[in-house]
């Protein structure tokens, strides 16, 4: 199987980026008082838009907040991370409740933009007065999935959705990353080809931990961004030669050891970031 076979969902906010966007921006401008107030009051992404309101109205501009984005906590080794699976092929998503806006001025930031074929998250822009504007991508008033969890109601579709899309151009292996309630949905609905790594002590991490005869895929945990991306290139790597070799029963997916052939690669992928 070629790495372009090999798609790789990742969660936004804790995941890639190592806090949530939305409460970075509203602490780093010092809002938090003002959310915490209205927090009871809205749903989350109603909140966030009237946020962007209240900072606007206080002399705030947009660039301020670019800014602070860009001051974002983000892993060098999952800057890494990204750039080598891109490099090597892979198909990398996006799937996150923050929102456009915040998602896209970090990734370019880091020079990660070009990296992703799809970002699925809640529209954004720039209104003409400058402020900016958030909007729900889903509707709060459906939970589609039939499920309890207090998540987003249509992560586990979009899952389903991108599964439907990538299967059409024939069979894909699936690594889904994220460190969110939001993030079990799409967990269950991975095959047992597929890969998931929840990162450790987080709430996915635990319901996963409480649920394992739920989840088909195999689970790979991870907690700081070296773990992440040596976790990552391990299973990339794994897929890559279950697939080359799909006559030998030897190799072990859980092996810490990367091929020689891996290693080769992730130097030509090095050199050229
Ligand atoms: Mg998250």
């Amino acid at each position: 199987m070629a790495a372009g076979r090999i798609v790789v969902v990742f969660d936004f906010d804790e995941t890639i980026i190592d806090c949530d966007s939305d409460n970075w921006v509203v602490d780093e401008l010092g809002f938090t008082d003002l959310f915490n107030h209205l927090l009871p009051t809205l749903p989350w992404n109603s909140l966030m838009d009237k946020m962007m309101k209240e900072i606007h109205s206080k002399g705030r501009s947009i660039e301020d907040i670019s800014e602070c984005l860009r001051r974002v906590p983000l892993h060098p080794q999952i800057i890494t991370a990204i750039k080598s699976a891109y490099a090597l092929g892979c198909d990398l998503r996006i799937v996150s409740d923050a929102n456009v806006f915040f998602i896209e001025t970090v990734l370019k930031h880091h020079g990660l933009m070009g990296c992703f074929s799809e970002i699925h998250t809640n529209p954004s822009f720039v209104d003409e007065e400058g402020r900016l504007r958030i909007f729900p991508h889903h509707d709060f008033t459906s939970s589609s999935l039939g499920c309890n969890l207090p998540c987003p109601p249509d992560t586990g579709l979009v899952i389903e959705r991108i599964r439907d899309s990538v299967f059409a151009a024939g069979n894909k292996r699936f690594i889904y990353l994220g460190d969110g309630i939001g993030d079990f949905c799409p967990s269950l609905k991975l095959g047992e080809e597929d890969f998931v790594m929840p990162r450790k002590n987080y709430p996915v991490w635990e319901l996963i931990s409480s649920n394992k005869l739920l989840i088909k895929a195999e689970v790979h945990e991870w907690s700081t961004g070296d773990e992440l991306e040596l976790t990552l290139l391990r299973l990339i790597n794994t897929i890559i030669n279950e697939e080359k070799n799909t006559s030998s029963t030897t190799y072990s997916s859980s092996s810490l050891n990367i091929s020689e052939d891996f290693r080769f690669q992730m130097k030509t992928v090095f050199s050229y970031a």
